[in-house]
Order: structure tokens, then C-alpha cells, then sequence
């Protein structure tokens, strides 16, 4: 694998999110940005820490649960942002602090009831597949409120927002359309839940346009680690 600087990837990372937010005239800080570590070796995450990152977002359940044991001597915040199989809930429920891609009632529930008495809750956010997304994974937006009713009943989960990961385009105003959906529906469900706050939207290649529409969180991999 080739050598990069991580550090120098990240700060140039974060100048662009603190560009994006003041062209939006957004508060500086109020877009934070989760290190997407997947298949990324141990080493990389240390230099991310030591450059000041907290929050890294993991795609694949046992690589995810392997990194937080063998970094448990940071005190990192970790994201689950993969599809989840019901039979790998357990080793989430015990070492993520936010799971972004919950796509069902019974996968929350598993983690419910798998989270730890001594841990706080686990922060979720529902996964979205919009109207141009060609895949898989993702409810569509007419069944955001009824799976959001159900997992807040749940006392050991916390429904933080919505995520989606839109149909890949370097056109910036198609960019914006897309995040700009994903932004209405939080509206929609603020209305319900005061308490969700958070929009996961924006990764490597276009991140200024979720910024402008409003997303709370980047997750961005490639242009911190490099390519997979
Ligand atoms: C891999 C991945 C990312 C990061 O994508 P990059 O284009 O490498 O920045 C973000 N979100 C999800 C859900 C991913 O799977």
C-alpha cells in the first residue's frame, strides 16, 4: 500500500468543510466529519488521532468490532455505517457509539436489547434511499415516520436523523438536489422528534454540496486514506 500523509489529507479536509460552511453561511464547527477507516490499517487511525480526529466510520461488522478492541486505548467515538446481518448486532451493540445505516425495526431491536447496561444509548440514524439511488440498502421516505415511531419506544437507542448515500455524480447542482431531499424529510421528522439533529450526508467527492443543504456530518474516506 502506498504511504500518505494522513494528517496533511485530514487538515486539508477540514479547511474544505470550514470553506463549505462559511460559503453557506453556517456556523464554523457546525459540520462535523466522521474518518472513514475501512480497510485501512491500524496505523492510519493512530495518525488521524494524533492529528486530532475522534470520530471513524467502519463498513463491515467484525472489521469494525476488531478495530475498536485493538484500539481501545484511544478513546475514539465509533461509527457503524455498513449494511448489518442480524447475526452481527451483538459486537455493534457493545463497541459503536452511532450505528448510521439502520434499515429495519428488527436490526434496531437486536440492538436494543444487545447494548450494554453500562454504555449510554446507541445513536442511530435511519438510512434513506432516494428517488435516483440505483441500490440496495435504505426505506424509502414514506416509511421514515413509522419505523422512527417504533425505534423511539426503544430505551437503550437514541434516533439521532436520516442518512443516504445518493447516486455517485460530479454534477454539483444534481448533488444538491439529492441532499436537498434528504434535508426536507429531517424537516418532516423534527416536527415529530425535536430531538434529532443530525443529517449524515457528504462524502469525498461531494461534500460542499451536503454542506450547503444542510448535512451535519461528512463521512469521508478516500481523500484521508487514499483510494481502496
Ligand atoms: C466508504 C463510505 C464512505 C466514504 O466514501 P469516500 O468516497 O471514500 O469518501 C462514506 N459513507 C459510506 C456509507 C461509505 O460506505
Amino acid at each position: 500500500m502506498e504511504e500518505i500523509n494522513v494528517a496533511t489529507n485530514l487538515h486539508s479536509v477540514w479547511r474544505r468543510i470550514g470553506a463549505a460552511e462559511q460559503l453557506a453561511n453556517r456556523h464554523s464547527g457546525s459540520v462535523s466529519l466522521l474518518a472513514v477507516s475501512k480497510t485501512k490499517p491500524d496505523r492510519y487511525i493512530r495518525a488521524a488521532w494524533d492529528a486530532g480526529q475522534r470520530a471513524f466510520g467502519e463498513n463491515y461488522a467484525q472489521e469494525a468490532e476488531e478495530k475498536a478492541r485493538r484500539l481501545g486505548d484511544l478513546a475514539i467515538e465509533w461509527h457503524f455505517i455498513g449494511p448489518i446481518q442480524s447475526n452481527k448486532t451483538r459486537g455493534l451493540a457493545q463497541t459503536m457509539t452511532w450505528v448510521h445505516s439502520i434499515d429495519r425495526l428488527k436490526i434496531a431491536q437486536r440492538l436494543n436489547d444487545q447494548r450494554p447496561e453500562v454504555l449510554p444509548p446507541l445513536n442511530l440514524c435511519l438510512q434513506v434511499k432516494l428517488s435516483d439511488e440505483p441500490n440496495k440498502s435504505g426505506i424509502i421516505p414514506s416509511e421514515v415516520p413509522t419505523l422512527a415511531e417504533q425505534i423511539v419506544k426503544l430505551p437503550n437507542l437514541r434516533l439521532r436523523g436520516l442518512m443516504a448515500i445518493p447516486a455517485a455524480t460530479s454534477d454539483y447542482q444534481e448533488q444538491r438536489k439529492a441532499f436537498k431531499q434528504l434535508q426536507t424529510l429531517l424537516f418532516e421528522l423534527q416536527k415529530k422528534f425535536s430531538e434529532v439533529d443530525t443529517l449524515s450526508m457528504g462524502m469525498s467527492g461531494d461534500l460542499e454540496a451536503a454542506v450547503a443543504e444542510g448535512s451535519t456530518l461528512v463521512r469521508v474516506g478516500t481523500d484521508i486514506f487514499g483510494a481502496r
